[in-house]
């Protein structure tokens, strides 16, 4: 979709930008390739411009986004926490991208807050929370990623679009489209792929980038998640997998090697509900997938703190893996007619 941003917005944006100023973009806490894509591509543009850049990441992302350009102006809050929050107390201006709610950055969250700065948010979750200046958001998009694009267009004609901002963009919708297969995926969009190969951009490279480049740790993990921890439930069509502490140890897990898991339960022929749960700093992260017009994000917010899309949200517990499953097991029949229509 081609968003249309409100005119007075733009140009307030467009003023602001109008001299130097001291700018972090940040993202959400574990961030995938939308959120570091989108991030990257604004960051190089903002420097381009002239501005004192930093990306802050609110955690570490998986070695599988690191040869995305623009690297060096990421700030890791995990590595770096007081410098993270000064640079955020101390911006002119804050970009919050791919989150809708200062939540999301979990432990910088007081800090978006709190800071002066002026806050801009392009984002594409529904239900955006009213803390920014400025609010771009945009549930029809398929990516952050495609928005930037616009931004980015509005702001510097096709100028912005070097290979590098071009690789950033293309590698935040192609993360979050499942490698332009969801139905988020228009042709517009497609048309925004086409402009970015055109700019530059090895469709191939970015692939094996991302998709060639597991660990064989993370391989086997895989194996065993299917092998050995799915449960299918045919009745509610749904599928899961639950994985402990433990078990990410033994497979030396880094961050990202559980990203995608959930989509081999969902590939199942006949499934169109699937989740993963995994214990990972201190409580149970959980990852809910769906086919069609079940939404998945109802299910995550009404009963996992959490929430996303219609076909891909996600959700925590703080009771322990048993018990977020038994939840989940327990919720299941409030669904089934909608998992059964
Ligand atoms: P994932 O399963 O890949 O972590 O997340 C899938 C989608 O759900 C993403 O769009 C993400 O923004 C959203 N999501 C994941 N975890 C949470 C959460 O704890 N709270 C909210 N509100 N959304 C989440
Ligand atoms: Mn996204």
């Amino acid at each position: 979709m081609i968003p249309i941003f409100p005119h007075s917005d733009l140009e307030k944006l467009k003023h602001f930008l109008s001299q130097p100023r001291d700018l972090v973009v940040t993202t959400h806490h574990r961030p995938d390739g939308d959120a570091m894509g989108s991030s990257l591509a604004l960051g190089l543009f903002l420097e381009k411009r002239g501005h004192r850049v930093s990306v802050v990441t609110p955690s570490d992302y998986p070695d599988f986004l690191k040869w995305i350009p623009g690297q060096h102006l990421v700030l890791n809050a995990e590595f770096d926490p007081e410098k993270a929050k000064d640079s955020i107390l101390k911006a002119d201006g804050l970009f919050c991208l791919d989150f809708n709610t200062p939540s999301r950055t979990e432990k910088l969250a007081n800090f978006l807050v709190e800071t002066k700065a002026v806050k801009i948010m392009v984002d594409h979750h529904l239900d955006p929370a009213p803390f920014c200046d400025i609010t771009f958001s945009y549930n029809q998009s398929c990516a952050t990623s495609e928005l930037i694009y616009h931004v980015l267009l509005q702001l510097g004609g096709s100028e912005p679009f070097d290979r590098g901002i071009s690789a950033c963009i293309y590698t935040g919708i192609m993360t979050d489209t499942g490698s332009f297969r969801f139905a988020s995926m228009s042709s517009d969009t497609h048309r925004i792929i086409a402009h970015l190969m055109e700019c530059g951009v090895s469709n191939h490279e970015i692939h094996e980038e991302v998709y060639d480049n597991f660990s064989i740790d993370r391989t086997r993990f895989l194996g065993y998640c299917i092998n050995e921890k799915l449960t299918v439930l045919p009745e509610y069509r749904a599928a899961y997998i639950a994985i402990s502490n433990d078990e990410l140890e033994k497979f030396n897990h880094s961050p990202g090697d559980t990203e995608g898991v959930v989509n081999f339960a969902l590939g199942i022929k006949g499934i169109r509900l699937a989740a993963f749960f995994c214990e990972r700093d201190g409580m149970v992260k959980i990852s809910f997938r769906s086919k069609g017009d079940f939404s998945v994000k109802e299910m995550a917010s009404l009963h996992f703190s959490g929430g996303g899309h219609a076909n891909a949200a996600g959700g925590r517990s703080l009771e322990g893996l048993e018990s977020a499953v038994q939840k989940f097991l327990e919720v299941l029949p409030s669904y089934s007619e909608r998992l059964n229509p």
